[in-house]
């Protein structure tokens, strides 16, 4: 297996990038935030448990985002890898998708960072929040909340894969084909050292 974490800021364009990826690579896209928005359309009790949460620009508990990981893990037994976006975004998300994996006998390959600028960040998602219908796009006040939250608990999930060596930042800025390249160029140099 061949397992990548797309990482970033929001708004940094892990979305974007990440349905091109998984269509070149043909890995499986994980989107914890995709799956919650899935969740809360469907009125399902956990979608109403983290819609509380979204729409403060708080975190969704990490026993509920583990227990939806391990539950996708479930329905997605011949990925031959996959692609994480927006997931783990704590420490103990980090290291609960650690053990998940060794039990799958894989590992996770690379970390991506996208870098983009926070008033580049503010200007994207409240463009998103234009179209986009997501609640937590059209305000402000909620987007910096955000990236509180991405500063003070995302954060440590960089430093816990830098220490494993496999943390690589790429620039987030330009177009999307020039950053969609430039992220497979750093695949493409991961996937031959691990053939
Ligand atoms: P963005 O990267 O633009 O913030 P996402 O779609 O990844 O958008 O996430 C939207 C919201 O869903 C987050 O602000 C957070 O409240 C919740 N969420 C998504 N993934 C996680 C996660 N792994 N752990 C906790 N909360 C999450």
């Amino acid at each position: 297996m061949f397992n990548l974490i797309l990482f970033g800021p929001p708004g940094s364009g892990k979305g974007t990038q990440s349905e091109k990826l998984v269509d070149k690579y043909g890995l499986v896209h994980l989107s914890t935030g995709n799956l919650l928005r899935e969740e809360i359309a469907n009125k399902t009790p956990l979608g109403l448990e983290a819609k509380a949460f979204i729409d403060k620009g708080q975190l969704v508990p990490d026993e509920v985002v583990i227990g939806m990981v391990d539950s996708f893990f479930e329905h997605h037994k011949d990925a031959k890898g996959f692609l994480f976006d927006g997931f783990p975004r704590t420490a103990a998300q980090a290291v609960a998708l650690d053990k998940l994996l060794e039990l799958k006998k894989t590992e996770i390959a690379a970390v991506l960072a996208l870098e983009v600028g926070e008033e580049e960040l503010v200007k994207r998602l409240l463009n998103r929040g234009k179209t986009s219908g997501r609640s937590d796009d059209s305000d402000e006040d909620v987007i910096r909340k955000r990236f509180n939250v991405y500063m003070t608990e995302t954060s440590a999930v960089g430093d816990h894969y830098k220490k494993a060596r496999k943390f690589q930042n790429i620039k987030g800025e330009g177009s999307v084909s020039d950053i969609f390249n430039s992220l497979s160029d750093s695949i493409d140099k991961k996937m031959k050292k691990n053939a």
